[in-house]
């Protein structure tokens, strides 16, 4: 059946160094990063922006504001990407004009 799916193919083509390597589109990895997010904070609240710079992660500038407001924990612990310009740009381009450090969604573009 030529639709079949072969499996010893693709483990051929996975251990072969020669292919090509092909990146996911960024977009891809932006919707999948922010369904990621979605379903953790279904299970509690995510880890609070303190802990994650304490941790050694940079943040986004919308994190750093919020991290340096005087907001309670709850809102350090919010999905604050979530109203990122930078995560409706890189759900919706391939390579997105977006550069601000720290932001997950701009790491995921394959520049
Ligand atoms: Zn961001």
């Amino acid at each position: 059946m030529a639709d079949e799916f072969d499996i010893e193919r693709l483990a051929g083509l996975a251990s072969d160094e020669q292919a090509p390597v092909r990146k996911a589109p960024s977009r891809l990895k932006s919707r999948t990063y922010t369904a990621l997010i979605r379903e953790q904070q279904k299970t509690g609240p995510l880890l609070d922006l303190t802990a994650t710079k304490r941790g050694g992660r940079k943040l986004c500038v919308f994190e750093d504001l919020v991290q340096i407001a005087p907001v309670g924990r709850n809102a350090e612990s919010a999905f604050v990407c979530r109203i990122c310009h930078a995560r409706v740009l890189a759900e919706n381009l391939d390579h997105a004009p977006i550069w601000w450090p720290g932001c997950p969604y701009v790491r995921f573009q394959n520049r």
